[in-house]
Formats: structure tokens, C-alpha cells, sequence
């Protein structure tokens, strides 16, 4: 195996794989948009996809494309622009950044994908509040700028146990869609397509699922860095068979590693959770910076957030609401610190890190008490670092280097 690093963090062969499907994805997009020939829904990542692809739309995903943009670090240059227009530099980075873009007219799709000029045009802008209520000021915005229908679902948050009143009332939002999106589509929702979709999503969830679980063996074979990039697929081509092949490939490729006894991290000494969003233009530093210190961060709330194990073919619309429901970002306090307890045991971790993003309050966990009342129940250390997802004016790269190192070393004396 190849090293994509001189600190022995190893590259993962099925990326090329990965690569190819995601060229395709933005192509067939663009072509969707450009041609007319397909319908294009706006979706955020965690609304319900699976109903605008079993109705024929082309799914773009604004988060995906924010995503992009921080990776590819031109967010913090575009966050002024939607500033400018009145969206504070306190509210979602993704959603200024993606705003910013638009009015400068500049997508990293561009340069990545030859002949793609721009994001596609959509049709209509479905969001889910599941997540957080930027996603719907967000929509709303791009409603007034392009002149597009804006429809939605809002849902419960910090929910203990999803009852079925929340499903009911979920369920009924998203049947409460459908007229709206058969009349853009021009064709009527296929039942029997949607069971078809709502279980190859099914099937995509329990094969991330699964290659994220390959991290539960020591050494671990993948790094939460690479699962932020291999999740590419499951967020924006669950529903999809393509999506399934993928994940069919990368994990034969991981379960390889495993027999052969191969890390992602040389020498893996220290096993690290990693809760709340990544800094996407920090994503090789701060790969780097924990394989050069013999941790791996093994497993995260972030990656595992798109595994549902709700999906069920045989009763669609409900599964989805109740799928949907169940998220990790939707719930309360207790069942977070459950959920975290139970990942810490599965994945067998020395150290928590919390990642306190400036710009994203309900992905920020470390603000009502909830590391010190894990770590007294858990006596598994934890160091809290302030940054942000895609507005590197509030990363100290210096900072977090320095707390990271002490943190690691303070995991060592406690072995
Ligand atoms: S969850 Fe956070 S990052 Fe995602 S859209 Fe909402 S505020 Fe933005």
C-alpha cells in the first residue's frame, strides 16, 4: 500500500473508484440541468432523498457542494459576500459560503469536473430541519434568488425515544410533498419505486455501517479523515445501486487490511473519538498531526450519522420519517451521551476530541456539560477544540496542534 504521507497514513486504493463514481454523479447532474431532460431537486443531506430520486429528480446537495468548498478552501473567502448581504459570520458556514459562492459565481465543481460551469439549476428546494433551521433560511434564500418552489419538512428536535407520534407527524409532512413535487415532475409518485429506492438506500446503510465498523479492530484499517471522504456516496447517491457497488469494493479493500494486519496509522498506539463536524480545510493537517502522534481517530459521531438502520422497503414513507428522526443531531442530551458511551466501548477509545465549531451549534456538543459528564462516568479523557467547518478565520492551527500533543501525551500517562 502506498503512503499518502510521510507520517504513514495510507491511501486508500478504492479512492480512484470513488473518484470516478463522484465525476459521474456531478456530470449526470450537470447534464440533468443543462438538457431540462431531468428534473433537479435541491435536498438537504439528511431530507428525504430517496422520495425525489424514486420521483425521477437529479439530487444536488448543497451541504456536499459547502462541503466542497472547504475543502477545497475558497469558503473563507466567499463568507464575506454573504455577509455583506446581511447573513451574520455567526450563522452556518456552509450556508454562507455556498450563498457566497453563488453571488460570485465561482464552484469548485468547475475546476474539478471540466465543462461544468456551475452548480445545476434547480427545480424545486426540499429541506428537512432535522438537522438544524440554516438549512431552511438557506433554501429560502436560494427560493428568492432563482424564483423556485421551496417546500420542506419541519421536524422534532431533541427528542429522547422516537415515538410514533414524531413519525406520524413526519410522515404526514413528507406525504404532504408529494402533490407539490408530481406536479415539477410531471409524472406521479411509482410506490413501487420508492419501496425500490428506500431499499437500496437500506442496503447502502449497512455497508457504511459495516466499513466503518472495520474500525473497531486494532490496528484500525481507516482513519475518521478517510471516512469524510468516503462518504461521498452514501450522502449523495444513497438510493442508487452505484452507491452499493462502491461500498461493496471498499470494504473488501478494508477487510484486506484487517487480515493482513494493516493500520491506516503506522504503529497505532492511541485510539481517539472524534464528536461534531471536521474542519474540512484542515483535513490532511490534522490526519497528519494525529498519525504523527500514534493516535488514530478511529470513529466518529459525524461519519456515522448517515448510517439509518430505519430504511424498510416494505413501509417507506414511514421508515424514512422514522429514519430521519432518529439522527444523532435530532435528540437530547441523554440519549447523546448513551449513543457516545456505547461508541467509546465498541471502538475501544483512549481519548475524546470535541469539536466545537463556531458556526454550527447543533453539531457542537461540548456546550451544555456534556464531555464533563461523560468523562466522570466514563474516566475517559477529553480536550474540546474551537475551530469552525469551513470558516478558517476562527481556526488556531497553532493552538489545537499544541492542545492535541498535550492531549495525547496526557492519554499516555493515564495508560
Ligand atoms: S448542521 Fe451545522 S453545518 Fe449543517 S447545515 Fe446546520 S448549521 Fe450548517
Amino acid at each position: 500500500m502506498a503512503d499518502e504521507s510521510k507520517t504513514g497514513r495510507k491511501k486508500i486504493q478504492a479512492t480512484d473508484t470513488m473518484n470516478r463514481l463522484m465525476a459521474d454523479y456531478f456530470y449526470g447532474l450537470n447534464e440533468a440541468a443543462k438538457s431540462g431532460r431531468q428534473k433537479v431537486a435541491w435536498c438537504t443531506s439528511v431530507g428525504p432523498a430517496e422520495l425525489l430520486r424514486a420521483m425521477g429528480f437529479a439530487v444536488h446537495f448543497p451541504e456536499n457542494h459547502a462541503a466542497l468548498l472547504g475543502a477545497t478552501r475558497m469558503s473563507t473567502d466567499l463568507i464575506p459576500a454573504a455577509n455583506a448581504i446581511g447573513y451574520s459570520p455567526d450563522i452556518c458556514s456552509y450556508l454562507t459560503a455556498d450563498v457566497g459562492a453563488h453571488l460570485t459565481g465561482i464552484t469548485p465543481l468547475a475546476k474539478a469536473y471540466p465543462g461544468i460551469e456551475a452548480v445545476p439549476r434547480p427545480d424545486v428546494l426540499v429541506y428537512n430541519t432535522n438537522q438544524c433551521r440554516d438549512v431552511q433560511d438557506w433554501f429560502a434564500w436560494y427560493a428568492r434568488e432563482l424564483n423556485v418552489p421551496c417546500i420542506g419538512i419541519s421536524s422534532p428536535k431533541n427528542i429522547g425515544a422516537v415515538t410514533d407520534a414524531h413519525i406520524d407527524d413526519v410522515a404526514r409532512q413528507m406525504e404532504a410533498l408529494i402533490p407539490t413535487l408530481e406536479e415539477i415532475a410531471g409524472a406521479r409518485l411509482d410506490m413501487d419505486r420508492l419501496r425500490e429506492t428506500v431499499s437500496l438506500s437500506r442496503e447502502c446503510t449497512e455497508l457504511w455501517k459495516r466499513v466503518l465498523e472495520t474500525a473497531t479492530v486494532t490496528p484500525a484499517p481507516l482513519t475518521f479523515f478517510d471516512g469524510t471522504i468516503h462518504m461521498g456516496p452514501a450522502v449523495v447517491l444513497r438510493g442508487t445501486r452505484e452507491a452499493i457497488d462502491y461500498y461493496t469494493v471498499l470494504l473488501a479493500e478494508l477487510e484486506e487490511r484487517i487480515a493482513e494486519g494493516a493500520g491506516a496509522v503506522d504503529g497505532e498506539q492511541y485510539r481517539v473519538y472524534w464528536d461534531g463536524m471536521p474542519v474540512w480545510g484542515r483535513l490532511r493537517q490534522h490526519s497528519e498531526l494525529f498519525a504523527g502522534l500514534g493516535a488514530n481517530v478511529v470513529a466518529s459521531t459525524y461519519c456515522s450519522s448517515w448510517i439509518f438502520p430505519a430504511f424498510d422497503g416494505n413501509d417507506p414513507i414511514r421508515s424514512m420519517a422514522k429514519a430521519y428522526l432518529e439522527l444523532f443531531i435530532v435528540r437530547s442530551d441523554s440519549y447523546k451521551e448513551q449513543y457516545i458511551q456505547e461508541m467509546l466501548r465498541k471502538f475501544r477509545i483512549d481519548g475524546i476530541i470535541y469539536h466545537d465549531a463556531k458556526t454550527c451549534p447543533c453539531n457542537s456538543n461540548s456546550r451544555y456539560g456534556l464531555p464533563q459528564r461523560l468523562e466522570t462516568k466514563t474516566g475517559i479523557p477529553n480536550l474540546v477544540i474551537s475551530g469552525d467547518l469551513n470558516d478558517l478565520r476562527c481556526v488556531s492551527d497553532e493552538q489545537t496542534k499544541t492542545n492535541v500533543e498535550a492531549f495525547i501525551e496526557l492519554i499516555e500517562e493515564g495508560k
